[in-house]
């Protein structure tokens, strides 16, 4: 196995002289060097191969007992120092201090076809960065990550990877809905892998502490080796740079609102500086559309990070880094003329990917009140998201509009309880639709083109979280069988894969209100 190792980050950047795991808390440093904890008997679960190949593996790479021991912590690549990154964060909206990689140890950075990759392992210890914590991760929520960030690259929207899922052999204690029921689960390991994993939270600590020299330092580095076309080293490069970590989030929000991913934990931490989604932990799906849905029953009281939040709270993100940046510019007049331009950018950016999932190509100015008006009527009854786009691309714009419920035909299956659709919301249904076709009657497209088109944007095929959950029991019973569908099932999420039609289903009953399913934890 040949990898070609290119550390930047622990080689380039101000670190902490003291190599141990040993809590604490670490100051003008950008990282600690630790060792991964030895897993007591690891196996292998899943390797993503299109990620092992972008690395330079060979299917028999991923087979050695090498590859093994590497993914798991177990063996160290000569010439490469693990270590962990030291961060800080506001969570749910309050400034929390050091936080830093309290159980992710990055490996190296591996070169290969001019793409840099970061290796990263979750689950293998603690750090000087785990505060009360074990640095360990739990077979169900890493399952949950390998498949989730490999579908999500998939479905388009920019992400980390996953390159492999391994099993500890060590047991981890966890009390899933903190309610003082612990118990002991299987421990697991999974590889991540991104070209980089800097957050906003790199940023705010140093100038947290007002460590301005390790701020810079870190600014510089991430400019330099990552914005090209960006002069590090003085004033307007770090805007230039502000300016593209706005776009870059902006841009992934766009994308989760597309495909109804509500991420769960948007705390600073978990802000990836260059709009990559990053550290999946409760996140999930809308299945009826509602803005006002989270998964995370730890955010179940002010549903800060609902779905319909999601943009606003990136922004409140972006002006927490535009804060930790502020110092090396001294000017807020330019960082607030970025965050000014979001909210007007989002909207115009937001109508047009609703455009797409529509089918409309033209851009005409009454289509922002024909996708708020389908916002509202989709709330009325319970209208599962995924069903309801892809089964839109079936309505013909000849379709003569009579007052018959002919057109209930192509979204009846996304209604969760379509027998008891009240008159009046069934008479809103008949004026969207009626206006729907209307306009697509201006459209130049044909209808198998339209289909076409839509089918790109509007998924066939999302992990819903009772997939997860299903994936998740079958495991923990030593059926591993279903990861390896679930990720094959994702690749393809737009196509329409009638061997996998069974999946192209409403979330059923029993994972209404079951945890684990709707109800997810920080625990993890
Ligand atoms: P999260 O919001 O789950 O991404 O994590 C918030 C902080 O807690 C980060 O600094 C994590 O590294 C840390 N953390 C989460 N779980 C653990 C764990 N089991 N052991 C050590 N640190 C953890
Ligand atoms: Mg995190």
């Amino acid at each position: 196995m040949k990898l070609n190792l290119q550390d930047t980050f622990n080689k380039k950047l101000p670190a902490d002289p003291k190599r141990d795991n040993t809590r604490r808390q670490v100051y003008k440093s950008c990282f600690s060097y630790v060792t991964p904890k030895n897993p007591s008997n690891p196996k292998l679960l899943h390797v993503s191969m299109d990620m092992a190949e972008l690395l330079g593996l060979t299917e028999e790479n991923v087979r050695s007992q090498k590859f093994l021991e590497i993914a798991t912590g177990a063996h160290i690549l000569k010439g490469t120092d693990p270590y962990a990154m030291c961060y800080g964060g506001y969570q749910f909206g309050n400034w929390a201090g050091q936080l830093g990689d309290g159980r992710a140890i990055n490996l190296t950075e591996v070169e290969h076809k001019d793409k840099r990759w970061a290796l990263q392992l979750k689950g293998v210890g603690e750090t000087p960065y785990s505060r009360t914590a074990d640095g360990l991760a739990v077979l169900r929520s890493s399952i949950r990550e390998h498949l989730i960030s490999e579908a999500m690259y998939y479905l388009g929207v920019p992400t980390t990877r996953s390159l492999s899922l391994a099993l500890s052999g060590d047991q981890v204690l966890r009390d899933i809905m903190y309610d003082g029921n612990s118990a002991y689960e299987k421990g697991a390991i999974v590889c991540r892998v991104s070209p980089c994993f800097i957050r906003f939270g790199n940023f705010e600590i140093f100038a947290s502490r007002k460590d301005f020299e390790t701020l810079q330092a870190l600014t510089d580095y991430t400019i330099n080796e990552f914005y090209p076309d960006i002069k590090a080293g003085n004033k307007e490069g770090y805007i230039a740079f502000f300016n593209e970590a706005v776009t870059n989030t902006l841009a992934m929000i766009i994308h989760w609102q597309r495909v109804g991913f509500v991420h769960g934990v948007m705390n600073t931490d978990n802000m990836s500086i260059h709009g990559l989604t990053i550290d999946y932990g409760p996140y999930g799906w809308l299945e009826g559309y509602d803005p006002n849905w989270t998964p995370n029953t730890t955010d179940s009281q002010l549903r800060r990070y609902r779905f319909g939040n999601q943009p606003q709270i990136s922004l409140w993100n972006l002006y927490q880094l535009a804060n930790a940046l502020f110092p090396l510019v001294e000017e807020s007049k330019p960082f607030e003329d970025i965050l000014t331009k979001y909210n007007t950018e989002y909207q115009v950016k937001y109508i047009s990917m609703m455009r797409q999932k529509l089918g409309l190509q033209k851009a005409i100015e009454t289509d922002t009140q024909l996708v708020l008006d389908l916002e509202r009527i989709l709330q009325l009854t319970e209208t599962d998201m995924t069903i309801f786009f892809r089964n839109l691309a079936n309505v013909s714009k000849a379709m003569e509009f009579k007052e018959n419920d002919s057109f209930l035909d192509f979204v009846k299956d996304a209604f969760y309880k379509p027998d008891e659709l009240k008159d009046e919301v069934l008479k809103e249904w008949r004026v969207w639709f009626k206006g729907y076709i209307d306009r697509l009657k201006q459209e130049d497209m044909t209808d198998v083109d339209r289909k076409t088109e839509m089918n790109k944007v509007n998924p066939k095929y999302v992990l819903r979280n009772y997939m997860a959950q299903l994936t998740n029991e079958a495991a923990d019973n030593g059926d591993y069988s279903l990861i390896d569908e679930m990720h094959t099932m994702l690749k393809q999420p737009y196509d329409e894969q009638e061997n996998y039609q069974k999946w192209f289903a409403k979330r059923p009953e029993w994972a209404r209100n079951k945890v684990g399913s709707s109800m997810l934890s920080c625990s993890s």
